[in-house]
């Protein structure tokens, strides 16, 4: 790893070791997640012997790594590819809305959870990114200037990851790092505990709990990990835990016909969730090849939203962006660097990224 990703007390070790003074740390973290230098050699008030040092060291490159791929849909939505992990890549999405702008990033390279409505998690798990890579994914966007939200809901299960998911937070709210509220960030699981202690404890950031079913043996043939982690506990975590403020718990929930999408199931979804200030977002599903679920029909989601709005709920219809290049909702899947003809693994059209100057500022 090099210095990109660092946190301010392991830039703090990194500066004694090459003789710099306390301060030596925040002057690289500014260098880095401030100025968005690429190369040591352009920290250029550091000392030049410790530069040298430190390339001797590092070598000249931080660790940022350009996007290999990207793909643009017809509504707007981008998909990059950044490879990760040596020979893994990941996806991340850039999901424009009027003036927001979404970046949604992955944190593993395939995801261990199997979810049955989910490509990713058809993939299997293949590895952790570490921070670098899950602030890369920011850093390194043609577009990083212009996102208002960074939501983690690609590839992978946060919580899974959740030393990497919390540092990275960490370099994306402090001060020394990208100085963002932590009301532009939202973290997205199935429910994973302790790990979502840590999330509401350490943290300020959103989170985003997916349901997708309030019938727990249900549940579990939609989300294995129900099975380890009932959805019941992790609610009355976040429900004990008394957020509040600007901070938002979100409750994701996908329609599927015929199977969770009944007034009962709305009904019972409003049982579980009593007492817990939250939104309910209803996702509709994109149908894949592969996957033999259906989303429900708009009318359909409508009912389900009515029933809940019946039982005090805020709840809403997700807008779905990206389809068509398998960018929206649960349809990330690329973990490998496209063929050398730029078709990726669902034969969908990737286009190099080539021409993408480093970036700097
Ligand atoms: S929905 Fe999330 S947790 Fe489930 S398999 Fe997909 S990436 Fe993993």
């Amino acid at each position: 790893m090099g210095l990109f990703g660092k946190t301010i007390a392991e830039l703090s070790d990194t500066a004694a070791r090459f003789g710099l003074r306390p301060y030596g740390a925040r002057q690289i973290a500014h260098w880095l997640y401030a100025k968005h230098v690429n190369r040591i050699e352009e920290m250029t008030n550091l000392p030049r012997r410790v530069r040298e040092a430190m390339v001797a060291q590092y070598g000249d490159d931080v660790g940022r790594r350009e996007p290999i791929a990207r793909q643009a849909s017809c509504d707007g939505t981008l998909k990059y590819l950044f490879p990760v992990l040596d020979e893994w890549c990941v996806e991340s999405a850039v999901i424009p809305d009027g003036e927001r702008q979404t970046l949604c990033l992955s944190t593993q390279a395939g995801c261990r959870r199997a979810c049955r409505f989910c490509m990713t998690g058809r993939l299997g798990f293949h590895g952790n990114l570490t921070p670098d890579g899950i602030l890369n994914q920011y850093a390194s966007l043609p577009e990083r200037d212009g996102i208002t939200n960074i939501v983690f809901m690609g590839m992978g299960e946060p919580l899974d990851n959740i030393e990497a998911v919390l540092r990275s937070l960490e370099i994306f709210t402090a001060d020394y790092g990208y100085a963002m509220s932590p009301t532009r960030l939202t973290v997205s699981t199935v429910g994973i505990l302790p790990a979502l202690e840590r999330l509401i404890s350490e943290t300020r950031c959103h989170i985003a709990l997916s349901v997708h079913s309030p019938f727990s043996e249900e549940r579990k043939r939609l989300v294995p990990a129900e099975a380890a982690y009932p959805v019941a506990n992790a609610i009355e975590t976040l429900r004990r835990a008394r957020i509040g403020g600007q901070r938002r718990i979100m409750i994701e929930y996908t329609p599927f016909e015929g199977l969770n999408d009944t007034s009962a199931h709305a009904k019972a979804l409003a049982r579980l969730l009593r007492g817990l200030r939250c939104r309910i977002n209803l996702i509709p599903f994109n149908s894949v090849p592969g996957i033999p679920l259906r989303g429900s029909d708009r009318p359909r989601i409508e009912a389900f939203q009515a029933e809940l709005r019946r039982h005090g709920f805020m709840a809403t219809i997700r807008k779905s962006k990206g389809a068509d290049i398998a960018a929206a909702c649960g349809l990330l899947h690329n973990i490998h660097p496209p063929d050398r003809d730029g078709e990726d693994r669902c034969n969908v059209r990737m286009e190099p990224a080539r021409g993408f100057e480093p970036r700097t500022h």
